[in-house]
């Protein structure tokens, strides 16, 4: 009897770098392939509950459904509200509901909208991946790529050896801005004041809105919800003119300690629900908007880098849409990886394989994220229009803006399976032309 043991194939090994919602997304869907070997290299020295608030919009939603992580969406996590809305608009000064965004196709409950403390969306997902493959205070400084692998340099001195590195690391990634030197961010002029806190603090507050609800004014709104886990959110904020040099607000940075009595300012002439609310507000913290000046030319760098999350479409989290498109560039990249390397393969792909999969990658979701960008960018300008043209909309031009709804289905309802499938018989019938993206 011949006993000599079949030889294992060769895992592929993918370095992620960053463990933020792409990161460890990426990380639970490539778990689902045997052959890979995946490692998260993530700056920070510890994973803490921290951030603020966060939503997750059904396709989101959907896709971390499919990876069988009901656990981190369900209604204890986060909060749905009545589920019948995704986002309620009300008059800034009347309190009325002048206008809903409801899901044109969204039957499922789990889902419907959903809001979460950040760090209780990040703290679940990071219960889903193995402990041992996230490496902390792994500061990426340097990529290196050769014919056979990636080098990953750390701040430590350190380094690691991957076949495929993945930048997860954010909206100011580090690994993008080595790959594209002459990348920019560029602020919006719109600083966002946020805060969640304890629900308790709002309990009685009359007439609160049960559901989350977004107040529209002339020049600024103001967003409040129940999250997950018995916290509330409130999100303020202002825009100036970001080429002003004595904007307010010039000079802070994201995440930096607010004064409450900001956000008091701001909004003391809105109607008695928003005041009462910033007067429970205890503290608030200052996060500039900071979006890119233009989109990347590519998300594919030689045979085997590529980005997903903020650091390939860095859209500054407009239409709160930014963990839900991280969630689906790490599922589309996993449909693409195993596109090229199937579950059950004798051997590694070549890098020719691996390009052509980052490649279906780009196309799957490049797209759709520039779409997004051309809407953000669109946006930017006309705010910033008004405010150097001192306009100020009307209030019929205001709840005429409320009823129309910010017409985003195609983003919070993209299938990205569907937008996957499509891509591949895109490259199929291209076969290996890359030049040319589909307008999906
Ligand atoms: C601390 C924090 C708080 C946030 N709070 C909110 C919030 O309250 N509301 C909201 O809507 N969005 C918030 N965001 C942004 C939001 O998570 C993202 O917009 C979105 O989920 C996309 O996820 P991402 O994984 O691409 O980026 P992120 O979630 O930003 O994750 C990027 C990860 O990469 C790590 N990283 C960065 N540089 C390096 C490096 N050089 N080497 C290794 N690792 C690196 C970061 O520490 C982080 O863990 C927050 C992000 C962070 C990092």
């Amino acid at each position: 009897m011949n006993t000599r043991a079949v030889p294992e194939p060769e895992k592929l090994n993918i370095a992620i770098l960053g463990g933020g919602i792409a990161g460890l997304s990426l990380a639970i869907a490539l778990a689902n392939h045997p052959l890979i070997n995946t490692t998260i290299y993530e700056k920070t020295l510890e994973l803490k509950e921290i951030g603020a608030s966060i939503a997750l919009g059904p396709n989101g939603l959907r896709t971390l459904e499919r990876l069988g992580l009901s656990d981190v969406i369900d209604d204890e996590n986060g909060f749905r509200g009545t589920g019948t809305a995704g986002m309620v608009y009300r008059h800034w000064k009347t309190n009325e509901v002048i206008g809903t965004h409801v899901h044109a196709d969204v039957k499922e409950w789990l889902h419907q909208t959903t809001r979460f403390h950040r760090g209780h969306l990040h703290g679940k997902l990071v219960e889903h991946v193995p402990r041992d493959s996230i490496k902390l205070g792994k500061n990426v400084i340097g990529i290196v790529m050769d014919e056979k692998g990636v080098t990953v340099n750390f701040k430590d001195g350190s380094k690691a050896w991957a076949d495929i590195a993945i930048g997860a690391d954010g909206l100011r990634s580090g690994v993008r801005q080595a790959l594209v030197p002459k990348f920019k961010l560029k602020w919006s002029g719109l600083t966002a004041f946020r805060s969640v806190f304890d629900k308790s603090l709002v309990e009685s507050i009359p007439d609160l809105p049960e559901d989350s609800a977004h107040w529209w004014g002339p020049d600024t709104t103001f967003f409040s919800s129940r999250l997950g886990r018995n916290m509330y959110t409130v999100v303020g904020g202002v825009t100036v003119d970001p080429d002003d040099q004595d904007a307010r607000f010039k000079d802070v940075s994201w995440d930096d300690e607010g004064d409450v009595e900001v956000l008091k300012e701001v909004y003391k002439n809105w109607n008695p629900v928003v005041k009462a609310l910033t007067k429970v507000t205890p503290s608030i913290r200052y996060h500039p908007n900071f979006s890119c000046s233009a989109p990347l030319d590519t998300w594919v760098f030689g045979d085997r880098i590529t980005l997903i999350g903020d650091a390939a479409h860095a859209h500054g989290g407009a239409f709160a849409t930014g963990g839900s498109l991280a969630i689906d560039d790490a599922y589309a990249l996993y449909l693409s990886l195993k596109s090229v390397f199937s579950l059950s393969a004798a051997r590694k792909p070549p890098a020719q394989e691996i390009r052509k999969a980052l490649k279906l990658y780009e196309t799957t979701r490049k797209p759709h994220a520039e779409r997004l960008l051309k809407v953000v960018h669109a946006g930017n300008t006309a705010k910033i229009d008004m405010i150097r043209n001192e306009i100020i909309e009307t209030d019929e031009q205001l709840r005429e803006r409320a009823a129309r709804g910010s017409n985003t289905g195609w983003l919070h309802e993209h299938d990205v399976m569907k937008a996957f499938d499509e891509a591949l018989r895109f490259s199929q019938k291209n076969d290996g032309k890359e030049e040319v993206l589909p307008r999906l």
